[in-house]
């Protein structure tokens, strides 16, 4: 049930956030049409590294937003049982050996916020994280997080496509690219490239790194400092690392069917842009990554590419998410965030609590798209 004449909704983006909200919407008897320039998560979702956290630091209400994001995590998982892609296995951290090492300041920060952390030694972590070369860990040791975990989100979207569909959503993935319109000053619904129209009472934007470009369209500012992203997947292998490792020079996830997903700082800035939406990928980068992973993975075994996925991560211009409705349209939501996997489920909730009843909800207070326009 909804509370406010909120009948109809379009959802343009069928990312993580676009998905997760349209779904939400649905199960509170809205009309929602979702669209989607090709098939679903074929944007960042497609291509995320996916481990649900809230390490390190960060703001106080970003940390609480994220701990709300692993709580819903949670829920679905002791309600699906097992599934081969959701898992809580925890996340190991290790820093380089030099002056930037944070690891005791991180450590001392998780624990004054109760964030479930344990300091590990290079001895301690083969009994409690198998699957390390504990020989790659520097002396200052490593973070463990027991209560962290990862998703594979392009079958989580589809999971929550299939419930969206069931409660009469529609999906619309054949008419090119969607715009918002704004008539009198409110988003009154969307258009698509084959000049299709979509009325509705309230647009959410969800078009991953394309939602500051958009915006502006509409004369609007969201801060974007999206860079280009790499993630490269395994071939099967068994190997006894369950966790998400974090380390200097790459981030390793499990995923389904025995196999890892790797990325890395460093190896985003060696991507080569080229057209518009074209990058080239240089197999040295590529096998330099597969290289670093078996270094850090006990028994230094072989990896092998199955494939890679490149192209824009969202991120905010201040880093931070920005969620709601632009106070300058009625009606125009957006959705513009990294960690979109961490916070997938309670962005979607949260959204379509604001959408469906009008009223904003305080812990997406800090997260305001307005906050960028005091500063254009
Ligand atoms: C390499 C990498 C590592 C990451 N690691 C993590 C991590 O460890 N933890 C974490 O929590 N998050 C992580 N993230 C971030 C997370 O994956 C993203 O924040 C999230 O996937 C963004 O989802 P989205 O729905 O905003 O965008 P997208 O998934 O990009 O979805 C947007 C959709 O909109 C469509 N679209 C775009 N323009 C239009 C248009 N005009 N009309 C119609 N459709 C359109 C696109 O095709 C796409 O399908 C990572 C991301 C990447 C890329």
């Amino acid at each position: 049930m909804n509370d406010r004449s909120i009948k109809t909704v379009v959802v343009i983006g069928a990312g993580i956030f676009g998905v997760s909200t349209a779904v939400q919407l649905a199960r509170k008897g809205v009309a929602v049409t979702l669209l989607n320039d090709g098939p679903p998560a074929n944007g960042a979702s497609g291509r995320s590294l996916s481990w649900l956290n809230s390490s390190r630091m960060r703001s106080e209400p970003y940390h609480r937003l994220r701990m709300a994001g692993i709580d819903r995590y949670r829920t679905l998982a002791s309600r699906l049982g097992l599934a081969d892609w959701l898992s809580f296995p925890g996340g190991l951290t290790w820093d380089a050996d030099d002056a930037s090492n944070e690891i005791d300041a991180a450590f001392r920060h998780e624990i004054s916020l109760a964030y479930d952390a344990l300091r590990l030694s290079a001895g301690e972590i083969a009994t409690l994280v198998p699957g390390v070369d504990s020989s790659t860990v520097p002396q200052h040791g490593a973070i463990f997080n027991p209560g962290e975990g990862w998703v594979d989100l392009p079958s989580l979207i589809k999971l929550l496509l299939a419930e969206f569909q069931a409660l009469g959503g529609v999906l619309v993935t054949e008419a090119g690219a969607a715009r918002v319109v704004v008539e009198a000053g409110r988003a009154t619904g969307a258009e698509t490239a084959d000049g299709s129209r979509f009325a509705a009472d309230a647009v959410l934007l969800a078009t991953g790194p394309s939602v500051p470009a958009m915006v502006a369209e509409a004369g609007q500012t969201i801060g974007d400092d999206t860079p280009v992203s790499l993630l490269v997947t395994t071939k099967p292998l068994q190997h006894p690392l369950k966790a998400v490792l974090n380390t200097p020079r790459v981030a390793i996830r499990p995923a389904p069917g025995n196999t890892f997903c790797l990325d890395a700082g460093w190896s985003e800035k060696e991507v080569e842009r080229h057209a518009v939406g074209s990058y080239g990928v240089r197999p040295e980068t590529v096998q330099g990554l597969l290289d670093e992973a078996s270094r850090v993975l006990e028994g230094n075994p072989k990896l092998e590419l199955a494939g890679y996925g490149v192209g824009r991560k969202p991120i905010p211009g201040d880093g931070d998410p920005v969620f709601g409705e632009l106070q300058a349209i009625p009606g125009y939501f957006v959705a513009f965030s990294h960690s979109g996997a961490t916070l997938g489920l309670i962005a979607g909730e949260l959204l379509a609590y604001e959408i469906a009843t009008g009223e904003r909800h305080p812990m997406l207070a800090q997260f305001r798209p307005e906050r960028f326009v005091a500063k254009a």
